[in-house]
């Protein structure tokens, strides 16, 4: 798989952490130029630096980022950043869900208004974004995060649609947990919270609805990214792909 995406540019958010930086880094493995989106800018520049790349420091959460990212070619788009708040409904703050569902499903409608002219044009573009297993099930006191998700997931299927007679294709990946900062963060948190051990957090709360017992590594995930950007994605568009260890077999 080396070098076929020699030529492309790959446009990854929520580059510098987790999954993101693994898409950025086995990407430009494959020959892609990375544009490595994050509102952190040391992260995404010590991404650009080691993947040869770019990198572009904007904050999802304000519409007006999509002004400032680089007017160069796009050929494929990881939609990847993202961030979780738990909270029950009556507690969640409406500012919270306005920027969860601003940065996981209005930014990559953004972005994909700004380079589908550019992909239809020369007849070559992947969407490849980063949904998950709660784009597929919902979980108690995660409304912002499952709406968003879902949402994403209706985004991803309608580019599908409009891009496929130009050579577009769209997907979704749904992974369950990965070991990133996001769920290390959760697992303190939760042990925290019910006074167990991180370990008990991780197999008797996060891993028992998957039949795999053990998280996802963000290389994993980057993997199935890297096979959807190739030739062999050519015919993959419109559908999620679960990488959730048997969660959703349920
Ligand atoms: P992470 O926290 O390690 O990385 C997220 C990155 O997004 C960070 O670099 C952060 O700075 C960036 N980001 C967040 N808000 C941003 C904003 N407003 N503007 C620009 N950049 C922003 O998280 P991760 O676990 O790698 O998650 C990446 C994606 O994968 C998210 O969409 C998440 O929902 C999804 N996902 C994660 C898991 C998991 O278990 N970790 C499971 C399923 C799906």
């Amino acid at each position: 798989m080396a070098e076929e995406l020699t030529g492309r540019t790959a446009l990854v958010t929520g580059a510098g952490s987790g999954i993101g930086r693994a898409c950025a880094r086995r990407l430009a493995a494959a020959g892609a130029r990375v544009l490595a989106v994050d509102r952190n800018g040391e992260t995404a520049g010590k991404v650009a630096a080691e993947t040869g790349g770019l990198a572009v420091v904007a904050d999802l959460s304000d519409p007006g980022f999509v002004d400032a990212l680089p007017d160069e070619p796009v050929d494929i788009v990881v939609n990847n950043a993202g961030f979780q708040h738990v909270a029950p409904i009556q507690d969640f703050p409406p500012e919270v869900f306005r920027a969860i569902m601003k940065v996981m499903a209005e930014a990559p409608f953004l972005i994909a208004r700004r380079y589908l002219p550019g992909m239809y044009g020369r007849r070559w573009g992947r969407f490849v974004n980063i949904s998950s297993v709660h784009g597929l099930r919902a979980s108690p006191y995660k409304s912002a995060y499952v709406a968003a998700k879902h949402a994403l997931e209706g985004l991803s299927k309608v580019i599908a649609l409009e891009g496929a007679e130009h050579g577009v294709t769209s997907t979704c990946v749904c992974p369950g947990y990965v070991r990133t900062e996001l769920v290390e963060s959760q697992i303190d948190d939760q042990a925290r919270a019910h006074g167990i051990a991180r370990e008990r957090v991780v197999e008797d709360i996060m891993l028992r609805p998957a039949a795999i017992k053990r998280l996802i590594e963000p290389e994993e995930v980057a993997e199935l990214v890297a096979y959807l950007c190739g030739p062999r994605g050519d015919f993959i568009t419109g559908v999620s792909l679960p990488m959730d260890g048997g969660w959703t077999a349920r």
